[in-house]
This record gives C-alpha cells, sequence and structure tokens, in this order.
C-alpha cells in the first residue's frame, strides 16, 4: 500500500476520494457478492426512485487506529441492524448484518493507510448507504438497490478540546410524529437545511427541534441527540417516536449507569423546565459529545454549566467514550471489531 501525504491534524470534514469503495446490487430478488471498485461515481437509471421519492437510507461510523496500531470499529452492529430499520420503513431489502460487517471490514482493510495515526483525534469516518435504482416511475418500491460504503479521513471535531456552543429551538419540524424521524432516511436531512441555514445566520451552530405534535419538549439538537444531567445527576434524554435512535447516546446512557455510577432516564425534556439541568450536550459519531453552552428559546438564552467551559460530567462521559472508541478503556463486551 501507498503511504499518502495527509496533515493529520489539520484534517476537515470534507469529502475527500480514498483508493476504493465497495458496492453490491439487488436484483431478482437478492443480493450479489458485492465488490471493492476504485471508479467513485455512479451510474443509474434517471428514473431510480431514491432521485425522485427519496427512497434510501445512509448510516455513519468510525474506525479508529489505536495505540498498537490496529485498527477497531465501534459497534458496527447496531448501524447494521438501524439500517435494517430504516429499510423495512422504505420497504427497501434488508442486507444482512454480517455482509453489513464484512463489507465495513472491506473497505477499511483497502484503505488502510488513510486511517489517521493514533493521537491525532483523526479517524476514518465510514458512509454506507443504500439507494433505490433502476427504471420505474410511479409511487412505488425500486426494482434495484445500491447497497454502497465508501470512507474519507476526518478531522477531530474540537481540535483544541471540548468547547461548548449555542442552540436556538426553531419553530420548524424535521419529522412528523409518526413519520420517518426514527430512522436514517435523507429525506429528514433535505428537510433539515433550511431551519439550520436559518440558526446559523443568527450565530448559532445549529437549531433544536422540538416535539413536532405540541411543540414543548425538546427533540434532536441539529442532526445530533439530546442529553441533559440534572441537578441530581441523572443522565436525561428524550423519548420519542420520531427521534433517530443514537448509537452515541445509547453508548453513554449504558456508561453513565456501568461505568459512572449515575442513574440514566429516557423520558420527557420539556423546553420550559430547562433549569433541572446543570449542564447538557448534543451527541452523536461526528463529535462524539458536542457541549452546549446555551439554548435560545423564547428571546432568551438559558445557560447550562457555562458558554466557556465544559462541565465535569460532560468531559467524564466524553473521556470515556473516547478512550473505549480509541481502544484506552476497556469496552463493554460486544463493542469492540477488529479490522
Ligand atoms: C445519525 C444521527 C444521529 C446520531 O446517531 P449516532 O448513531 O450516534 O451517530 C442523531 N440524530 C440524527 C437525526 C441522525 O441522523
Amino acid at each position: 500500500m501507498s503511504k499518502v501525504d495527509i496533515d493529520w491534524k489539520n484534517l476537515s470534514y470534507n469529502y475527500t476520494k480514498t483508493d476504493f469503495r465497495y458496492v453490491s446490487k439487488w436484483q431478482n430478488g437478492q443480493w450479489d457478492e458485492g465488490a471493492l471498485v476504485e471508479d467513485n461515481m455512479l451510474s443509474i437509471s434517471e428514473a431510480s426512485t431514491a432521485l425522485h421519492y427519496g427512497q434510501q437510507s445512509f448510516e455513519g461510523l468510525k474506525a479508529y487506529r489505536r495505540q498498537d496500531g490496529k485498527i477497531q470499529l465501534f459497534r458496527p452492529d447496531q448501524n447494521a441492524k438501524r439500517m435494517q430499520d430504516s429499510c423495512r420503513r422504505l420497504l427497501m431489502p434488508e442486507i444482512p448484518e454480517e455482509k453489513f460487517i464484512d463489507a465495513v471490514k472491506q473497505v477499511v482493510k483497502a484503505n488502510e493507510h488513510f486511517v489517521p495515526p493514533y493521537g491525532t483525534g483523526a479517524t476514518l469516518y465510514i458512509r454506507p448507504f443504500i439507494i433505490g435504482v433502476g427504471h420505474n416511475i410511479g409511487v412505488k418500491p425500486a426494482p434495484e438497490y445500491l447497497f454502497c460504503i465508501f470512507c474519507l479521513p476526518v478531522g477531530s471535531y474540537f481540535k483544541s478540546g471540548l468547547t461548548p456552543v449555542n442552540f436556538i429551538v426553531t419553530d420548524y419540524d424535521r419529522a412528523a410524529p409518526t413519520g420517518t424521524g426514527r430512522v436514517k432516511v435523507g429525506g429528514n436531512y433535505a428537510a433539515s437545511l433550511y431551519p439550520h441555514k436559518l440558526a446559523v445566520e443568527k450565530g448559532f451552530a445549529d437549531c433544536i427541534y422540538l416535539d413536532p405534535l405540541t411543540h414543548t419538549k425538546i427533540e434532536e439538537v441539529g442532526a445530533a441527540n439530546f442529553f441533559g444531567i440534572t441537578k441530581d445527576n441523572k443522565f436525561v434524554t428524550p423519548n420519542s417516536p420520531s427521534i433517530l435512535p443514537s448509537i452515541t447516546k445509547y453508548s453513554l446512557m449504558h456508561l453513565a449507569k456501568e461505568y459512572l455510577g449515575m442513574e440514566v432516564e429516557e423520558r420527557d425534556v420539556l423546553v420550559d423546565n430547562l433549569d433541572e439541568f446543570k449542564e447538557a450536550g448534543a451527541c452523536g459519531t461526528a463529535a462524539v459529545i458536542t457541549p452546549i453552552g446555551g439554548i435560545h428559546y423564547k428571546d432568551n438564552l438559558h445557560v447550562f454549566y457555562s458558554e466557556k467551559e465544559v462541565g465535569p460530567v460532560t468531559k467524564k462521559l466524553y473521556n470515556t467514550l473516547y478512550g473505549i472508541q480509541f481502544g484506552d478503556v476497556e469496552a463493554p463486551e460486544g463493542w469492540i471489531v477488529e479490522v
């Protein structure tokens, strides 16, 4: 394998083409073997359902370089299962868990020299996706599907340590109460671009979505899940059928309980009762945890721990999960898969 000339410490989150990607086709009722290819362009029918009716789903996970140089994945089985949920909701053929994980490993191995060195905080981001393709014009499931995975090196989200950011509550909804909010599909993201733009224009990192039915409860922080630490030290996160179940969130819940001895609650989080929290954060694969400095709601900025500094519980949660992902902290059984 050739060495690549990359400034690992100053990587952004922009697309870069790596050497190999995986493509598998579903045709005549079954998936083919799948193969690694070098071409990063897809050629599909102009009448593909993915292009017109949003019949598609994606996932996001990372490969981490450990101190001993080996490469590991974090809970890829959870991404495989979540993609199966998405496929069921949009009537797309499911990808068997084994095929999913095997394909991820193939892509990482083939692009091994793009996995950033340990200690840089950088990782290899992996993007699996499935799209409905083939000739079709009526609103119905596609006759054929492509399951693809590409990867790219990405920098650490926080180059100078964890930094809190502020968010603003939006009047827009990202999903309907029993719509597609709980599955990882592109349509949810198309709907989020405009409220995101408005939030950024007002000087916030992103917007916070309330529950679509009553607009009284916090649901998502941009494209990340919300958690708060109550004044009596409970880890609390919203419970709703329109929230995307974040693997990072469920991992943090487990760590809060089993590693930090905290009580954990999945329940309503009222936007009028933010005072119950001493700390708050957003979580997802990209940043692990984004500490929330304050939330702007009805002309008032509610500050949690501080707009400048990270609270101690958030910091501990972050260090524990980050340590597990890079192989420095012992992981719960089954969380780590070596490539
Ligand atoms: C992917 C995603 C998340 C984060 O999920 P992780 O599995 O933790 O990466 C949160 N919210 C939305 C809307 C998402 O699409």
